[in-house]
């Protein structure tokens, strides 16, 4: 018989595996479960149902901000010494290098490109593991961080089996996938919890290098969550008096920093979202408390949970007390707010915010936070609402813009549709992340600082109903500039041709 070789039809029928790794390229136009679908067939089952444990979706799934692999992205290329691979889509990586670069990253971002090939016969995962290789060179870097994003975690690209160190250079791997992790603030969690989690495993193995930050020998709160600048400073100062200090910051600037966050006294969840964190607080045996010292009865509530649970005094706890709280009273007196406030945002921090806007005086009916419902923002969600503010954890941005037009307040505080939405209708905004993330927010600076803000923009009023009369119709509808024009208004050419 004649060989004719393989029959073409067989040739040409696309495989059951290749099949999903094309409809998986399609990243997060797939449609609702296609990706999720994809990872599960490919193996990362335990990864997700530790990503919904963690970050609980709903009402939204889908991100409804920037990607949210943008967070571990830039916990990783804020630390010292610490190199970034991104494995996914050209047009993501595209897209979070320039938000990275936009925000001052100052720092390259490595990228293993693929194809449907290579991610469907493992390839990939060979190239990431050779490029990890290349880069891990002791001189530069404590650490390597591996990122999956949607594509690639979605096809089982196993980063779990990279080496956990070449050469004495760390490597961790992390999934950061869009249809796992519903903001950007969790997936800064992503990587700070798994940062920790290595750290603890080598603290638990032998001893480890002392962190050059370390100032004293007096117990140490750790912060944890990405503050202003000048907050730590504050709190440090808050701290004093009970005989206490602030450890490094998490999510961290160095990889030392991490041994000294977890040989601190107590942690404090100041961004209440930080569950992997926590996680490894908690398997440390520290104490993890709530909230943060915000406003007079945010500081009061919050000297004396840190005070308890780090075993200070009683005597102590009021002397940090009688030593902040006449400040904050007295800024918060000097900066009234008059005005009702509305607040969104995806930062983790709007829940503190609203209650520094309310005891400076302003009305505050409404406070959205993309972020979940955690134990760590409780305190804070049952004061708001002792106050008769409505909490809204998840907020899509349509039920943020439902209360704004509801609300119709002096002031939307919010992410940047809801700024634009609110300036179309000539109520003066301002975008949470570039003015509110910006200032200090804790101790007597944060009372001040937050009055600053409300005053020069709500004196704005007048000029926004100026610019919507003039105006008015114009980028709607018909001039909005990409509509089909009218018949009648068409050009002869247009219509003819
Ligand atoms: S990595 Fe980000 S931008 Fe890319 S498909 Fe996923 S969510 Fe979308």
């Amino acid at each position: 018989m004649q060989d004719i070789g393989p029959d073409p039809r067989k040739a040409s029928a696309p495989s059951a595996a290749k099949k999903k790794a094309e409809k998986a390229l399609l990243g997060c136009h797939a449609g609702p479960g296609v990706m999720e679908d994809a990872a599960r067939s490919a193996g990362k089952s335990d990864t997700l149902d530790q990503l919904a444990a963690d970050y609980p979706k709903g009402p939204h799934d889908q991100p409804q901000s920037m990607c949210p692999a943008f967070g571990a992205l830039r916990v990783g290329l804020r630390m010292r010494r610490t190199a970034t691979i991104l494995s996914g889509s050209a047009c993501c990586v595209y897209g979070l290098t320039f938000t990275s670069h936009f925000y001052g990253a100052r720092r390259t971002v490595g990228y293993v490109p693929f194809n449907s090939e290579t991610l469907v016969t493992g390839q990939l995962y060979e190239d990431i593991r050779d490029a990890t290789k290349e880069i891990a060179d002791p001189e530069k870097y404590d650490a390597v961080v591996v990122i999956n994003l949607c594509v690639p975690t979605a096809s089982g690209v196993p980063l779990d089996r990279l080496p956990p160190q070449i050469d004495g250079v760390r490597i961790i791997g992390i999934d950061v996938p869009g249809f796992g992790v519903p903001t950007h603030a969790e997936a800064k969690d992503v990587l700070a919890g798994a940062m920790l989690r290595y750290a603890r495993k080598e603290i638990e193995a032998g001893p480890v290098a002392r962190p050059r930050s370390l100032k004293d020998d007096r117990p140490t709160v750790t912060l944890i969550g990405e503050l202003f600048p000048a907050d730590p400073v504050g709190i440090g100062a808050l701290l004093d008096p009970m005989g206490l200090s602030v450890a490094p910051q998490l999510p961290s600037r160095e990889w030392r920093d991490l041994y000294a966050c977890l040989d601190s006294r107590v942690a404090a969840a100041v961004h209440p979202f930080y569950i992997a964190s926590v996680r490894e607080f908690a398997t440390a045996g520290r104490p993890v408390v709530g909230s943060g010292p915000v406003g007079v009865d945010g500081t009061a509530a919050w000297l004396e949970k840190i005070g308890a649970a780090a075993g200070v005094s009683e005597k102590q706890i009021d002397a940090a007390k009688s030593a902040a709280l006449p400040a904050i009273r007295g800024a918060l007196a000097g900066n009234p707010v008059k005005a009702t406030v509305t607040v969104s945002g995806y930062e983790g921090s709007e829940l503190l915010v609203a209650r520094l806007l309310i005891e400076a005086g302003a009305r505050v009916p409404y406070v959205g936070t993309a972020c979940p419902k955690t134990e760590w923002s409780k305190d804070d969600r049952e004061w708001l609402e002792a106050k008769g503010c409505h909490v809204q954890y998840r907020a899509s941005l349509e039920q943020d813009l439902a209360a704004m037009k509801d609300v119709k307040p002096d002031l939307a505080l919010g992410t940047t549709p809801l700024v634009q939405a609110a300036k179309e209708q000539g109520t003066p905004a301002v975008y949470f992340t570039n003015m509110v993330s910006a200032r200090p927010l804790f101790g007597p600076a944060g009372a001040a600082s937050m009055a600053g803000i409300v005053a020069a923009q709500t004196g704005g009023r007048a000029r926004f109903a100026d610019m919507v009369d003039f105006f008015d119709g114009v980028g709607t509808g018909e001039t909005a500039g990409y509509t089909v024009p009218s018949r009648a208004a068409a050009s002869p050419m247009s219509a003819g041709d």
